[in-house]
């Protein structure tokens, strides 16, 4: 078969999507499965179909639209928001827009007008991982303002944590979130319905019972595609790891020193280059480049397998303690972590294949 190449196991990511959502569920918790590592392969969206999910989210309006030709039928969610200039599309391709500023409220309002739409917003707040949201102090003004909006529908209110700050969620984040939803309902008379207290890093404050009855929805990628606990990458109970898997083929095998021979400088990518003196090892080459995947988010199958770096083209790894034999030719399978798979799945050189019905 064609390397390289991105395995995704269907019904694997269906057995892990059952399980996180049934966890979310029995708290009360409906869950938005976020698409946008697999860039929204229509594999995932099948794994996803009957799963339970009442919502596909994704950041990218690109991703948006291979959900609406995938024809499923669940609401969708734009994780990130658009520029003013891209409101038009936001509001043709997904049915919540998450936001946090007035200025794309007003664009995301012009273009529903236009469209002859009502478009659902969710104010984001900032309880302080530091990426997006509007500061604690001013949500209920902004709230105010965007719920005058002529057709906007302010659908709750949404944070999100450990993304660029690494922020761990706790039961008094996710209370500030619902008593600023309190307040805005107050404020505006609006339902404000939906309290989407972050992502997969919510789930051990949620598995530790501390999940405040306010929280009603959760926007789970990782979680569920890579069944990990996103605050230290172990397992996460009920799922399975195994879910993607990348195979590269062996396009060289040779015993070679451990250390380069003459004087170095920089690699490929700028960096200094360090070695240590292993002695004679039988290295391979596989067909699998930063241009396929990020070498150092993905882990070989196989223990005795190590990675050694790659540049645009070339993964070496050292297979002398290889457990099963390999040979030129031979294909050699990793799991990778998020980074990986982003990088796989965004890439044109990787080719995509479906596995197992859900
Ligand atoms: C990516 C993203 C998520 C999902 O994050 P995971 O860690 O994959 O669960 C949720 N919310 C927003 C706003 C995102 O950008």
């Amino acid at each position: 078969m064609e390397t390289p190449r991105l395995e995704i196991h269907i019904d694997r990511i269906a057995h892990n999507a059952s399980a996180v959502i049934s966890q979310c569920g029995a708290q009360g918790i409906r869950v938005a499965a976020v698409t946008k590592v697999m860039q929204a392969h229509p594999a995932l969206l099948r794994a996803l179909e009957g799963s339970g999910c009442v919502m596909l989210a994704d950041s990218r309006i690109d991703n948006l639209k291979r959900i609406a030709e995938a024809g499923l039928d669940l609401p969708t969610m734009l994780l990130r928001a658009p520029t003013p200039g891209k409101a038009p599309e936001a509001v043709r391709w997904a049915d919540h827009t998450l936001i946090s500023s007035y200025q794309t409220a007003e664009a995301l309002s012009n273009a529903a007008g236009m469209a002859g739409v009502r478009h659902k917003v969710v104010m984001m707040v900032d309880v302080g991982d530091l990426r997006e949201g509007v500061w604690p102090d001013r949500a209920v003004e902004e709230v105010s303002r965007i719920a005058r909006l002529p057709h906007l529908e302010v659908a709750g209110l949404g944070t999100n944590l450990a993304c660029f700050g690494g922020v761990i969620p706790t039961r008094e984040k996710m209370e500030m979130l619902v008593t600023l939803r309190d307040e805005c309902r107050s404020a505006t008379g609006h339902p404000l319905e939906l309290v989407s207290g972050g992502n997969s890093a919510n789930l051990p404050l949620l598995a530790s019972g501390e999940m405040p009855a306010g929280i009603n929805n959760l926007r789970i990628g990782e979680a569920i595609i890579l069944g990990r606990n996103v605050l230290d990458r172990s397992p996460w109970p009920g799922t399975r790891q195994d879910t993607v898997e990348l195979v590269g083929g062996i396009i060289e095998l040779q015993r070679k020193p451990s250390v380069p021979i003459g004087r170095t400088g920089q690699d490929a990518f700028g960096n200094t280059t360090h070695f240590t003196d292993r002695g004679l090892r039988l290295r391979a080459i596989c067909d699998l480049g930063r241009q396929d995947a990020a070498p150092d988010a993905i882990e070989p199958v196989d223990p005795g397998i190590e990675v050694l770096g790659a540049s645009s083209d070339h993964l070496i790894i050292d297979v002398t303690d290889a457990e099963t034999p390999v040979k030129v030719g031979s294909e050699i399978r990793f799991l990778p972590s998020y980074g990986g798979l982003l990088s796989a799945s965004t890439s044109p050189h990787v080719r995509k294949m479906a596995t197992g019905r859900p």
